[in-house]
């Protein structure tokens, strides 16, 4: 039993009050019952959403799907997670999608996705539809930047045990994890510095990392463009990052938004952690189910 968890939010969680109350009284009412983490409300909206005609479920990976963790490389996502996406993926009148900050590359060999579903990486800056979709191109101005802002982030790494860089399509970042908060700190505040007022680079700040990109892209951007090549008549989207703001920005009324962790959000929902998500997708899959007929 996790009751806290509905109510997570802070000043800026809608749903957290009414729903911590109702969890516990579940909870206390019936105490031989499976363990009651999704808020009522919560579960209300996943049913009202799964009746859509075409329901695009579109997910960040690295700490929605997956917990987060030092070493990019051993992300992967939660099975239970796993389990009900891929189920999402089989059903009729339904697309899966992963949107994340990570390379299409980096993002396949750790999430190893269902066949038939969509990938937006880079934080938009690459889209992958299928067999034959075509792959980002940068431009020799471009190319020359990404070049000159790799030697920028290479100077500060090198004073700043701890930090790495990480090579992407379209840009690099700056990965502060296992570093010391301060040498973090100064490393991200060094780096930007030399890069925010530059032409052509885009940064973005995430969980430890500064993300660099000479392609402006967002996951917002990635989330419109999924809706309108799937024509989706309502879109699920879970993220637990600053940049995942940017899609839970484009929902639209009869969407579902959900936010992973404590940050402020303007998602509708909250849930605690990754497990959760689990529970969530299961959920959404078994409600999703009733409705196309399998
Ligand atoms: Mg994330």
């Amino acid at each position: 039993m996790i009751p806290e968890q509905a109510g997570a939010g802070g000043p800026d969680s809608n749903d957290s009050s009414a729903n911590d109350s109702s969890a516990n009284d579940s909870s206390s009412s019936d105490p031989g019952a499976a363990p009651l983490s999704l808020s009522p409300a919560l579960l209300e909206a996943v049913r009202r959403v799964a009746a859509t005609d075409h329901l695009l479920v579109a997910m960040d990976f690295d700490g929605t799907m997956a917990p987060l963790v030092d070493h990019a490389a051993d992300s992967r996502a939660l099975p239970h997670s796993a389990e009900a996406f891929a189920g999402l993926a089989d059903l009729p009148r339904t697309t899966t999608a992963l949107i994340s900050g990570r390379a299409l590359d980096s993002l396949r060999a750790v999430a190893f996705p269902p066949e038939n579903t969509l990938l937006i990486g880079s934080h938009g800056a690459e889209v992958w539809m299928g067999p034959g979709s075509s792959e980002l191109m940068l431009d020799d101005a471009q190319r020359d930047l990404l070049a000159a802002i790799r030697t920028e982030l290479e100077g500060i790494v090198d004073l700043a045990p701890g930090t790495l860089l990480e090579d992407k399509p379209a840009g690099v970042v700056l990965h502060t994890r296992l570093a010391d908060d301060d040498v973090a700190e100064d490393a991200v505040a060094a780096a930007r510095a030399v890069l925010q007022d530059r032409a052509g680079v885009f940064l973005k700040t995430g969980h430890r990392v500064l993300e660099t990109s000479v392609v402006n892209a967002t996951k917002g951007e990635g989330l419109d463009f999924l809706r309108q090549a799937t024509a989706a008549t309502a879109v699920v989207f879970a993220g637990d990052d600053t940049t995942d703001e940017d899609a839970l920005g484009r929902l639209l009324p009869g969407d579902l938004g959900v936010k992973v962790g404590l940050d402020f959000t303007q998602a509708e929902f909250r849930v605690e952690s990754p497990v959760h998500i689990g529970e969530f997708l299961a959920a959404l899959l078994r409600e999703r189910n009733g409705t196309v007929g399998r």
